[in-house]
């Protein structure tokens, strides 16, 4: 619905779209045949001047926001969801310096992540740490200017391509969750290795690496803000702010996978007529439309909320990224579905759009884990949420609070 979207808005669909079609389009099942990542596509969103819209103008940012983000993560993963992915981690990586970083670390890091010229990854997860992300073991103890970094991470998107990490370490071990602070690593650091790459299900284009750390060393300059333990807090607000961006991933897979599902059965002819026009099919794609414009208005909803500097995003992140990667996984099955025989074929293009949106449940917090998220949310506005309703022996005739 571009109606509701501002001109600046409708510029960056255009703009995204346009390098979608022309330069990611038609490398979508090469790159994902591969494992390529799309140096060419790169160089397109530079040149469109698609790149680092979320950050501040003064570190050389579009500084237009979350929404613009969105925008172009859902128009790249309308033809490719690893395309997609490989854009949107750029500002999960980027929104720990964003938020926590000194001004030093904004000014030497995110003026080349803006223009494209350096890429970021986000190192939280590891191999015995996932949703619970507050157990992780990776430790970074101080040591004179230094500190000297060992563990291990798991499952690091564009770890293969990325030259800076952030990495988040437990600076006192003994504290737990707040003992968690976060580091800048450059790639080259010694002591640093990206280690073996994840032969995944879908989003092949996205390198997703393991990462190794045995007594590497940084200097205190690189722990993010400058004083340890605010980690977990700076962790949890990055990824309020970020999952948007898989929900778009998520969208635009759903869009791009529902396209083709149009355009298939409008032509596939059975019993003597399109496969369209039986209303069994249409209820369906009836029901895919529907589901993802509930989804848009959802995902652009959060990430408004966000660009509006309102303080709690957490719950409507949550829904936002819940509702719309459910509705890709829906989508793009229904869109196999409709594609019949030639669906589960991986010389036509439907099956991968599948395979690229069940990643899309899982990562940045599992659905599980959103569900958590949004019920811990409506416990504590309970009282706002009912205060209204009056529970009394005339509306509740058997209720007894006592027994
Ligand atoms: C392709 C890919 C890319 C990734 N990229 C990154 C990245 O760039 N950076 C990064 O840090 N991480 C990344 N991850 C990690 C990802 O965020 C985790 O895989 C995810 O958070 C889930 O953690 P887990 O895999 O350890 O699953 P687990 O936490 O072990 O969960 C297993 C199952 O149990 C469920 N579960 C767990 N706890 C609960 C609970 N309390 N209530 C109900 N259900 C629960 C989960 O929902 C899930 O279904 C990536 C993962 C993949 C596969």
């Amino acid at each position: 619905m571009r109606e509701l979207l501002s001109e600046q808005n409708i510029d960056y669909v255009e703009r995204a779209r346009e390098v979608a079609e022309k330069y990611v389009r038609p490398v979508a099942a090469e790159l994902d045949r591969t494992g390529e990542y799309g140096w060419d596509i790169l160089e397109a969103l530079k040149s469109a001047e698609l790149t680092g819209v979320w950050i501040p103008k003064e570190y050389g940012g579009k500084g237009t926001g979350v929404l613009d983000l969105c925008l172009i993560v859902e128009q790249l993963s309308r033809a490719c969801g690893g395309v997609g992915v490989s854009y949107a981690v750029n500002a999960l990586g980027s929104f720990p310096i964003i938020l926590g970083g000194t001004d030093e670390q904004k000014e030497k890091y995110l003026p080349p992540i803006a223009s494209g010229d350096s890429l970021i990854a986000f190192g939280l997860s590891e191999k015995a740490s996932g949703s619970d992300a507050g157990s992780l073991r990776t430790t970074a103890i101080r040591d004179g200017d230094d500190y000297v970094i060992n563990g291990h991470k798991k499952w690091n998107t564009n770890g293969g391509v990325a030259s800076v990490f952030t990495i988040y370490a437990l600076t006192e071990p003994d504290k737990g969750m707040r003992g968690i602070s976060a580091f800048i690593v450059e790639k080259d650091t010694p002591g640093f290795t990206v280690g073996k790459r994840e032969d995944t299900m879908g989003i092949r284009t996205a390198s997703v690496n393991e990462l190794d750390f045995v007594d590497c060393r940084v200097p205190a300059s690189q722990l993010l803000g400058g004083s340890e333990g605010g980690g977990f807090r700076n962790t949890m607000m990055t990824l309020d702010r970020a999952r948007p961006g898989v929900a778009a991933q998520a969208l635009g897979l759903a869009q791009g996978a529902f396209e083709w599902a149009l355009r298939y059965t409008s032509e596939r002819r059975q019993f003597g007529q399109t496969v369209m026009s039986h209303q069994a099919v249409q209820f369906m794609l009836a029901d895919m439309a529907t589901q993802i414009e509930a989804a848009r208005q959802l995902v652009y909803a959060s990430a408004r909320l966000i660009d509006s500097g309102a303080k709690n995003v957490t719950k409507m992140a949550a829904m936002g990224k819940v509702f719309a990667t459910d509705t890709a996984m829906k989508v793009t099955t229904d869109a196999v579905q409709l594609f019949g025989g030639y669906g589960y074929c991986r010389d036509y293009p439907i099956e991968k759009y599948m395979r690229d949106a069940k990643i899309t449940q899982i990562y940045e917090g599992t659905n599980q884990v959103q569900r958590l998220v949004i019920g811990r949310a409506l416990t504590r506005e309970l009282k706002e949420l009912t205060e209204h309703l009056d529970v009394t022996v005339e509306h509740f005739p058997d209720y007894d609070p006592e027994s």
